[in-house]
């Protein structure tokens, strides 16, 4: 049956209403006050003039207040649109003008940072939840969305004008919801503006039909779950479409608990696996490798998680393994994009083969395909080209970009702007982002096969290879180290190490050491960032 997102919330509430939704930092919600919440902030929202259709942008760590606010914009009808609270200004001005956003929710120590941009925007209503609901609140978890002149400082906000303190979210008076009609198949649930790892974001459009199309996807792949059984670990952000349809919606379509963590920190997680005992873990690959590495991993207990599925990036095959036996449950590789709700292909789980390095086979009702991208012919297996997937989680469109949308809607499939081959038993192997291809002295060079060779060096701990300008071969291959704590290695001996495993021309001409790498929200290494800080030199 088609359900809405907020509907399916109210299901949950109206019939497992006992049942623990949210789980966070010792505080827990059952379904229906979730519910309840959500409906009582709804309600409020359409008081402060929130009607159909208006965007509401939310811009908070993974707490209680981001479900319940997410859920009660649904409640009004109105679109969320998540903007992630590690921005600067720019970036924040940028999503609320382009969404045209009305209002936002936001955290008391994030305030400022909104207050400053308003005038330049839409917003006309900021609705500020406070971090003092968490008193006292573990600094560790949340110094990261606060900029440095912020920096242990929490601002009194005054309830005034347009800025409307929900400092106790937990209790907002009771208040009549109206009832807003939602078109399963033509309304939006969301605006989720893209990573911006290529380029500048762009606002995907997603139906409450292509989240709901999406988690059930997931659900039957995910065959072995039982209903209002399992629990969730949130890690990856809610205000990512993967931490989104993976957690928030999978959690009130088969009552499952959601345990929050506003941020990603070693320690914090292992300990939270080892008490509250999560059984699924959906991650991205920086995660697990930082949890791998943890000096202490092998105090911990782990043995809850039965799966564990990762995304937005390449997974070594090593962390598999690794993974693997320090839990016992299973860990599988899968593919997406923000334009497909996000998930199209994943490996099997269980009763079928893993094949390592493959992202798996498309999930049940997703077509995919490769298309040649001189010649716009589809490929047969073993050919690389471009993914192209189809299906009912594929974005209505780009917000408010036509000519964005055209490029890579085409005949009802999404181009995704990744290079493949599809094996003869059509298990499916990203080669690299179109974009990222380097090209020097006219060969083609995927990064993400370096950087697979690179990893396997026992001091790498982290790797990132990008095209560099170069004035004798156009581009030349450069790559970003960094070494595993107490781990030595030279540029020499990486060097050698590479040539006797890679053809000479995709060998890194230029190796920097870092301490870290910048990453995504989602912990995807900005090879952007990295390449505009290469420069020409060496050959
Ligand atoms: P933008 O589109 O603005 O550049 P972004 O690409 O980071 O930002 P997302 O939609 O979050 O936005 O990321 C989708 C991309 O992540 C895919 O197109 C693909 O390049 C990459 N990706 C996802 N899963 C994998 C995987 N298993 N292996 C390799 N790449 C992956």
């Amino acid at each position: 049956k088609a359900e809405t997102l907020p509907q399916l919330l109210r299901n949950a509430a109206k019939e497992y209403p006992k049942h623990k939704a949210i789980h966070f930092m010792g505080k827990e919600l059952t379904f229906k006050q979730t519910f309840e919440k959500a409906s009582n902030l709804a309600a409020y929202l359409q008081e402060i003039g929130i009607t159909k259709g208006d965007r509401v942008a939310v811009m908070l760590p993974n707490i209680p207040q981001t479900v319940i606010s997410f859920y009660a914009i649904m409640l009004a009808g109105a679109i969320v649109v998540p903007v992630n609270p590690l921005y600067k200004e720019r970036e924040i001005e940028f999503i609320l003008n382009d969404s045209g956003a009305k209002a936002i929710i936001t955290l008391d120590i994030l305030y400022n940072r909104v207050k400053s941009v308003q005038e330049m925007t839409s917003v006309e209503q900021i609705l500020v939840t406070s971090i003092s609901e968490f008193l006292p609140f573990p600094k560790n978890l949340f110094y990261p969305f606060i900029q440095k002149k912020e920096y242990g400082y929490i601002p009194s906000v005054k309830h005034e004008g347009n800025t409307h303190l929900l400092k106790n979210i937990w209790s907002l008076p009771t208040a009549d919801l109206k009832e807003v009609s939602i078109d399963f198949e033509e309304d939006l649930a969301i605006i989720q503006y893209t990573g911006g790892t290529t380029g500048f974001p762009k606002g995907v459009m997603l139906t409450h039909q292509n989240l709901v199309a999406n988690t059930s996807m997931c659900r039957q792949w995910l065959y072995k779950l039982e209903k209002g059984k399992e629990k969730l670990l949130a890690i990856m952000p809610l205000f990512h479409v993967y931490g989104m349809m993976t957690v928030l919606v999978l959690s009130v379509m088969e009552i499952y608990q959601m345990i929050l963590l506003p941020k990603f920190d070693a320690t914090t997680a292992l300990k939270t696996i080892e008490k509250q005992k999560p059984t699924v873990f959906p991650g991205a690959p920086t995660i697990y490798i930082g949890l791998l590495n943890h000096p202490d991993i092998n105090k911990y207990d782990l043995s809850s998680i039965d799966a564990a599925i990762s995304g937005s990036a390449p997974l070594p095959k090593e962390i598999i393994d690794r993974f693997e036996e320090k839990t016992g449950g299973k860990l599988v590789e899968g593919y997406g994009l923000t334009e497909a709700s996000p998930v199209t292909h994943v490996n099997f789980v269980w009763d079928h083969e893993i094949v390592k390095g493959s992202i798996g086979v498309p999930w049940p009702g997703t077509d995919a395909a490769v298309f040649s991208p001189e010649t716009g012919e589809e490929l047969p297996h073993g050919e690389i080209g471009e993914l192209a997937v189809k299906g009912p989680q594929v974005m209505k469109g780009y917000w408010n970009n036509p000519d964005e949308t055209e490029l890579v809607l085409k005949d009802g499939w999404l181009y995704t702007g990744d290079l493949c081959y599809m094996d003869e038993r059509g298990y499916f192997y990203i080669v690299d982002r179109k974009k990222d291809t380097i090209i020097a002295s006219g060969f083609n060079i995927y990064p993400r096969e370096v950087e697979e060779v690179l990893y396997e060096h026992p001091a790498v701990q982290e790797a990132a290879v990008v095209g560099v300008k170069d004035s004798y071969r156009g581009e030349t291959v450069k790559a970003f180290i960094v070494l595993k704590e107490g781990a030595q290695t030279s540029e020499d001996e990486l060097n050698k190490y590479m040539r006797e495993r890679i053809a000479s021309f995709k060998v890194p001409r230029i190796y920097e050491f870092r301490k870290e790498l910048p990453k995504s929200a989602i912990g995807k290494i900005l090879r952007r960032e990295l390449k505009e800080n290469g420069t020409e030199e060496g050959r």
